[in-house]
């Protein structure tokens, strides 16, 4: 059985101390009885230190929302998993679309990345997905093929199994248009018999495949219920405690 993940990335919002331990605050009592599902917090920077103290000793884990692949050194402006090893952070979401669309972050670059990150003990939530074109061209499970090939370069088994996919197609984020359960579960069910076929039916069975794009409460229980739908990355509706709830309950349900 693979326990849901459901990550909440703040993107570049909630980003002092304050509003983001305002929002945590909620949160923690909120999710007191949730056993069955393994929740994530990325908030940025600035916050997340405080963050990391704020939430020790609950069940809610925190990640960062990019990391650099040096360990030190003259890259101005960037972040070493090191550093976010030491203040005890757990997670970091790489090869976002925005990481790649805005920035040019490219298969490689993340994929080393993924591997510096592992390096320390961090765990990747790694984005792949598709754009409206390549939808509409046919061409969504070559371009998540390239993807998948790609940023999982030369990455063994034991290192898979400390990541977590989170297909997110890119028309679905921010847009306020999700992906109908059956085009998710489709495309998570491809993902997964690519890896079945390239690791072996261990990791095809372990891996947690979360989908983002925006959920919300009243869309979240219908693609959770899906077979192969490990719980969701959510942007938006992971701002405000009650909403991020209602979708961890959801997640718990199915
Ligand atoms: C995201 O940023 O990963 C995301 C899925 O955003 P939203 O839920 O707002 O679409």
């Amino acid at each position: 059985m693979r326990m849901p993940i459901i990550g909440g990335n703040w993107k570049m919002n909630r980003g002092s101390p304050s509003s983001a331990i305002t929002m945590l605050r909620v949160l923690k009592r909120l999710v007191k009885n949730i056993h069955n599902v393994e929740i994530v917090i990325a908030p940025p920077f600035t916050a997340l230190f405080s963050v990391i103290q704020y939430l020790k000793k609950t069940v809610i884990r925190v990640g960062a929302q990019n990391v650099y692949f040096e360990d030190s050194g003259a890259f101005t402006g960037e972040i070493s998993p090191k550093f976010l090893k030491e203040i005890g952070c757990e997670y970091v979401i790489l090869g976002h679309s925005e990481r790649r669309n805005i920035f040019l972050e490219s298969d490689e670059v993340i994929n080393k990345k993924i591997k510096k990150s592992l390096s320390y003990g961090l765990r990747p939530i790694v984005c792949i997905g598709e754009h409206l074109e390549d939808r509409e061209a046919g061409n969504t499970e070559r371009v998540i093929e390239k993807q998948l090939e790609y940023t999982f370069k030369d990455l063994n088994k034991k290192d898979m199994m400390n990541i977590v996919i989170a297909y997110e197609p890119i028309w679905a984020i921010g847009t306020g248009k999700t992906a109908t359960p059956e085009q998710a579960e489709e495309i998570h069910r491809f993902i997964r018999n690519y890896l079945g076929e390239k690791y072996d039916n261990d990791l095809k069975t372990g891996i947690r495949i979360q989908y983002g794009g925006s959920i919300n409460p009243s869309n979240a229980e219908a693609l959770f219920q899906k077979e192969n739908i490990d719980g969701g990355l959510v942007g938006g509706a992971s701002l405000e405690a009650e909403s991020l709830y209602e979708i961890i309950k959801s997640a718990e349900r199915s």
